[in-house]
């Protein structure tokens, strides 16, 4: 989805957002300045901002120095764009930081600060893919553990006919 080119009411506080245009990504990104001090993305824009090493310095002069309104992020807060009902996710494997994601058209909003706290988590994309695989990993393991604990459990159910039926086996082959 492209740019939305009206003003966005924040999901967060009501307030009317401002739309901040970062050159370095060639977007705009809709900002709470005068409320809560949220930031919403639109679709894929968010990739554009989400590690340490990409520029966010428009982001950052929108809002230094203000006060911003406290609100309750475990709401429930409805898509500023499409109006759906977002979701709240972890940003990242690291399951650090909680945002809301809209399913239907792809927006993702972030409480005032969570922006900061994304980006410290990873540098490059790179590295965010790395821990994305290492968090796989680690439970693509536990399963495997899980299953070989089933086997086990299976064998052990076996019934006497047919261990009885192994050991026959067994020893067919010793007497050759
Ligand atoms: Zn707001
Ligand atoms: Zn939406």
């Amino acid at each position: 989805m492209a740019d939305s080119l009206h003003t966005l009411v924040c999901p967060a506080c009501g307030k009317e957002m401002k739309k901040i245009f970062v050159p370095d990504a060639g977007v705009n990104v809709d900002i709470c300045v005068d409320g809560c001090g949220g930031i919403y993305f639109d679709n894929r824009e968010f990739k554009k901002f989400d590690e340490n090493a990409e520029n966010i310095d428009e982001i950052l002069e929108a809002l230094e120095g203000k006060t911003f309104q406290e609100v309750d992020g475990s709401l429930l807060r409805h898509c500023p764009v499409c109006n759906a009902k977002m979701v709240k996710n972890f940003s990242s494997a690291r399951g650090e930081v909680m945002i809301d994601e809209c399913y239907a058209c792809g927006g993702k909003f972030l409480d005032n600060n969570e922006l900061q706290k994304i980006r410290a988590e990873f540098e490059t994309e790179a590295e965010r893919a790395e821990a994305t695989m290492a968090e796989l990993y680690k439970t693509v393991g536990v399963e495997l553990r899980q299953l070989e604990e089933e086997r086990k459990m299976a064998d052990a159910k076996r019934t006497p006919l047919n261990r009885l039926f192994k050991s026959v086996i067994y020893g067919m082959k010793t007497n050759i």
